[in-house]
């Protein structure tokens, strides 16, 4: 069966959120391989919110264990629900016997997975274990290869990096919750993860945390959070205890999603070789990860923003859970190198990035309206295209909509999040995504808000949000409104305006010509406001692989 042809597919996602996150390269590659298929992917619960908000997924199946889903009657119950999908490719991250089994007897005709605990005979298409790549992010990628003739290989396995994502307002709900637990937001926020679920031998001393914590902490007026499971609350408590400046234990009150949220606050994280660090990794937050007997060959989260601190020692990598001797790759390593990182990550400036600010409405999508249903909203040709070159050439892609709808009645805040995923959905089948999406829900009589705009409050907070560098950005929009998004920071900063003929954009060029003001450039239609920007001076751009936030 041809590639093109297939319409759905099941994806069992690892169990452990690390290796979960090591999969996200490989389901963009899914992603843009399988265009026209339904993507599901069956997750237990943890991993499962991990991509609650993931583009490059259509839907996650939970595959409840504990709960409904457990023992051998629960598992037929999974083989049924899972059989009448009528998935036509298995892809399975997951390699126990277990996935194999389940994609056979829910009758998905084509299954793909490495041939391990000796399921190779229930796969109709497999890899040798022997001839993975030694990292998990590389190995789960290389399965992409069993998805197509010999050839078209390395399209398909095009490395990008992981990535995660978070919505402006779960991050706006990650700030309050923050704030209710006592952290000062003011600080730059420094978040430790002591624990690390696998076993102790992956975690490094508490009391060196607590020493690195309170230099840090002193040196850069800066607050400590402590993150971790529930299991992990009586290690959290200790470095707590240890240390002399204010530490906030947010061990075992998080949900996945505020986890990752908080984790994203951080101007830094230190962390063992465990989930979080992989998320931190995947968030961009600048990180210290420690290792002891693992093999960061196998599994350092390798990002961008990421520095690897270890021991040498004989013994290691060891698969232990529990150390069988004196934990020497631990005990050997001391708080004062960690710190020393540390400090050096939080002296680095943060290297700041152009952005081009988007309308929706009369931008990217016809503006017919209040668009109050999915069904209504398409975009303009090509805007994907656009908007993946804008990717590529390493501006950030913020959309910036008014939708009074909200405060008017005609739909919830929900729905506008709702058309936003099917948005960035859409985008991820072209290769394309947005940083971020900032909506106003208000009214402009009823009450004055500092988002509507022309106010500048969805630029503050995208400059706060990512490292955008405003006088080399640009805004793209149909309105006057638009238009002056771009002088919203004035007299300090000007980015460019660039007025697009589609939805109002005609009428507004005249508006602007009375007025005596004239934005930077007018063009035809979205793909052509950015043909524009890119032929604007080259910009200190990174490619797609460096950043994606
Ligand atoms: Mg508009
Ligand atoms: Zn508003």
């Amino acid at each position: 069966m041809p590639d093109e042809a297939i319409k759905k597919i099941i994806v069992r996602a690892p169990n452990w959120i690390g290796d979960a996150v090591m999969a996200t390269p490989t389901l963009t590659a899914l992603r843009r391989t399988f265009k026209a298929a339904e993507i599901v992917l069956l997750a237990k619960p943890a991993v499962a919110a991990l991509f609650e908000q993931h583009p490059d997924i259509d839907r996650v199946m939970i595959y409840e264990d504990p709960g409904p889903h457990t023992g051998f009657f629960g598992f037929f119950r999974l083989i049924s629900a899972v059989r009448a999908e009528r998935f036509e490719l298995a892809f399975l991250l997951q390699n126990a016997l277990e996935a194999a089994l389940l994609a056979y007897f829910s009758d998905v005709p084509k299954r793909l997975g490495y041939a391990t605990d000796g399921r190779g005979i229930l796969l109709t298409a497999k890899l040798k274990k022997k001839s993975a790549p030694p990292h998990r992010i590389e190995a789960y990628l290389a399965l992409m290869q069993l998805t197509c003739e010999a050839g078209q290989h390395a399209k398909r396995m095009e490395k990008t990096l992981p990535y995660l994502v978070l919505t402006a307002s779960e991050r706006a709900s990650a700030r309050l919750f923050l704030k209710s637990q006592g952290v000062n937001l003011n600080k730059p926020l420094i978040g430790i993860n002591p624990g690390a679920a696998y076993g102790t031998a992956k975690r490094w001393l508490p009391e060196r945390f607590a020493e690195t914590a309170d230099r840090l902490s002193e040196a850069g007026q800066a607050q400590i959070l402590i993150f971790g499971g529930k299991s992990e609350v009586t290690v959290a408590q200790d470095i707590q205890g240890r240390m002399q400046a204010d530490a906030v234990i947010l061990t075992g009150k998080t949900t996945v999603r505020q986890m990752m949220a908080c984790i994203r606050e951080c101007r830094l994280f230190i962390s063992n070789d465990s989930g979080p660090m992989h998320v931190a990794s995947a968030l961009k937050v600048p990180q210290v990860a420690v290792f002891g007997p693992t093999n960061p060959e196998a599994s350092f989260s390798n990002g961008p923003h990421d520095v690897l601190v270890r021991k040498q020692v004989d013994c290691a990598p060891c698969r232990h859970r529990e150390c069988p001797i004196d934990h020497r790759c631990m005990t050997g390593l001391e708080a004062d190198r960690v710190y020393r990182i540390a400090q050096r990550l939080l002296e680095a400036p943060l290297k700041k990035q152009p952005a081009v600010f988007l309308d929706r409405d009369g931008t990217i999508n016809p503006d017919d309206g209040y668009i109050d249903s999915i069904a209504r909203f398409s975009l303009f040709p090509d805007v994907g295209k656009a908007i993946a070159r804008l990717n590529k050439a390493g501006f950030y892609t913020v959309l910036v909509t008014n939708q009074s709808g909200v405060a008017r009645g005609f739909f919830d805040a929900a729905f506008v999040e709702e058309l936003h995923l099917y948005l960035q959905r859409g985008l991820a089948r072209e290769g394309a995504y947005l940083d971020g999406i900032y909506f106003c829900p208000h009214h402009p009589d009823w009450m004055s808000c500092d988002c509507r705009k022309p106010a500048g409050g969805m630029i503050d907070q995208a400059l706060s949000d990512f490292r955008i560098d405003f006088s080399s950005s640009y805004v793209i929009g149909d309105k006057v409104s638009d238009m002056l998004l771009a002088e919203a920071l004035l007299p300090a900063e000007k980015a460019q305006s660039v007025l697009v003929k589609t939805g109002e954009g005609e009428a507004t060029q005249k508006k602007l010509r009375d007025s005596g003001k004239i934005p930077d450039h007018v063009a035809k239609d979205f793909p052509d406001a950015v043909d524009w920007i890119l032929k604007q001076k080259p910009r200190d751009a990174t490619s797609d692989e460096k950043r994606r936030t």
